[in-house]
């Protein structure tokens, strides 16, 4: 794969500067933004079925998950085309003699950087608002998953977007994302990656203080109740951390169950975690790939140790005994305490830690006691407890007796704590990649 340098940046953002100063962008009517938002829509579901091939080929990914990835993205696009004709700036209440009003405008050139567990679907949660409020884009992809970014930019090849809007520089973190972010005519950093990386970013990214939107890290608790709909709860429980092979920002790794409710929870989670048929990502039988590098492989099945030396069990999975392959097995620890490592650290794998809990508001501390603060899942019938929850969870979403729903567009996707910082989707993300301009006039 080729890999960009500091020159190569440097000639893209020139390149995305240029075409936010064209009239051939900037001149254009918000029908238009949104006519070749659809057009990219409609590119990428006529050429789903490869990018989604790309995807499982680089990742792992199981070809279901990557194939659900770019519909989701196609959807993202057409959600976004709807906004460029409804942003709207407001007037300001008179005072007399003045008439105040404010614009709201797009901030110039945005860096897009992202993780390599949904590159796709990433790409097109950063591009999309970015593009629907009237900036232009230099989008870096993770260096171990950059096909479908590059097959994206030809792509747009086929539609009316002129060139220059988005361009896509492929590189690692510590050469073009390095340059990216320390650059000086880039005005937003949209980051999706690790809680380290993202801490980095944020201070190198100061020296022209740049518009930062952060998607990093989780270690999201799934919360069962015994009053739940136990084989519901399990059925989620083992899809929200298994999913992806468990590389999701959102597993729901740490699995809390009411005490009374254990012995038979923990007999549906074994069954349902025994449904996860591990193997050839392209075989549709398959629910879960390999893991995504050899490297990762590494440092996910060395929190295995890690348990152990803490007097953790691990009840259930552990190390793959089959053909060669970066498979993990669906691993659950039990005999854990909320401030081991392995109920701390995000491990990015298909590995849950179960603990019991006594009340509500146990379960509650030991939810909110991470660095973390992405996502929760709660599973209850009471009404009460379920609205309760959700207000005193410290997560971006809560999840409701369901593993997590990714909306295309709709909703607010983000974190708390060093989770993040903004929030991609719903309405806040238009004040994100825009900038408001108040004017006064003196009539
Ligand atoms: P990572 O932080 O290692 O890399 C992410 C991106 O940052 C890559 O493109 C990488 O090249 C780049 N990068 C690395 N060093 C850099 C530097 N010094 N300057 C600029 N860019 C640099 O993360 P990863 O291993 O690719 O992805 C896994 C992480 O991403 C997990 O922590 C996961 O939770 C997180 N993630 C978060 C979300 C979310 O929406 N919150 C979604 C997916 C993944």
């Amino acid at each position: 794969m080729a890999s960009g340098d500091a020159a190569d940046v440097d000639l893209a953002v020139a390149a995305a500067r240029r075409a936010f100063e064209s009239a051939e962008w900037s001149a254009i009517t918000p029908y238009q933004r949104s006519t070749m938002l659809l057009q990219i829509a409609d590119v990428l579901e006529a050429n789903a079925e490869e990018l989604a091939t790309l995807e499982t080929l680089e990742m792992g990914g199981a070809f279901g998950m990557t194939r659900w990835m770019v519909d989701h993205s196609v959807e993202v696009f057409r959600h976004y085309a709807g906004w460029p004709t409804k942003i709207y700036g407001q007037t300001a209440p008179a005072t007399p003699g003045q008439f105040s009003y404010v614009l709201r405008q797009p901030l110039g050139v945005v860096a897009a950087i992202t993780a390599w567990n949904g590159p796709l679907l990433q790409l097109s949660w950063k591009v999309a608002p970015a593009l629907a409020t009237g900036n232009t884009v230099v989008a870096k992809p993770s260096e171990q998953t950059s096909l479908t970014a590059l097959r994206f930019a030809d792509l747009l090849a086929r539609t009316d977007l002129p060139r220059g809007v988005v361009n896509i520089i492929t590189g690692t973190g510590p050469e073009v994302g390095e340059s990216l972010i320390r650059h000086p005519d880039v005005d937003k950093l949209s980051f999706t990656g690790s809680t380290a990386v993202g801490k980095h970013l944020l201070e190198a990214s100061s020296s022209n203080l740049k518009r930062v939107t952060l998607e990093l890290g989780g270690k999201s608790p799934t919360i069962v109740f015994a009053d739940a709909d136990l084989e519901a709860a399990a059925k989620g429980s083992a899809t929200a951390f298994l999913a992806g092979s468990g590389q999701s920002c959102v597993a729901g790794s740490r699995i809390f169950v009411e005490t009374s409710a254990r012995e038979e929870f923990s007999r549906l989670l074994a069954a349902e975690m025994a449904t996860y048929t591990t193997g050839d990502p392209f075989d549709p039988s398959t629910l879960m790939g390999p893991l995504a590098s050899r490297k990762h492989f590494d440092r996910v099945v060395s929190y295995f140790d890690v348990a152990r030396e803490a007097g953790a069990v691990v009840t259930q999975g552990g190390r793959w005994e089959g053909e060669d392959g970066l498979f993990v097995k669906p691993t659950l620890v039990e005999n854990v305490t909320n401030d081991m490592r392995v109920a701390q650290e995000e491990i990015f794998g298909p590995v849950a830690v179960l603990m019991p809990f006594e009340d509500i508001d146990e379960v509650v501390r030991l939810s909110n006691d991470t660095v973390y603060g992405l996502a929760a899942s709660v599973w209850t019938k009471d009404l009460t407890r379920a609205h309760t929850m959700a207000e005193r969870l410290e997560a971006g979403s809560v999840w409701i007796n369901n593993p997590g729903v990714m909306s295309a567009g709709t909703l607010p996707f983000g974190g708390f704590k060093q989770s993040g910082i903004g929030r991609e989707h719903g309405t806040d993300v238009i004040e994100a990649y825009t900038e408001t301009k108040t004017v006064i006039v003196t009539l």
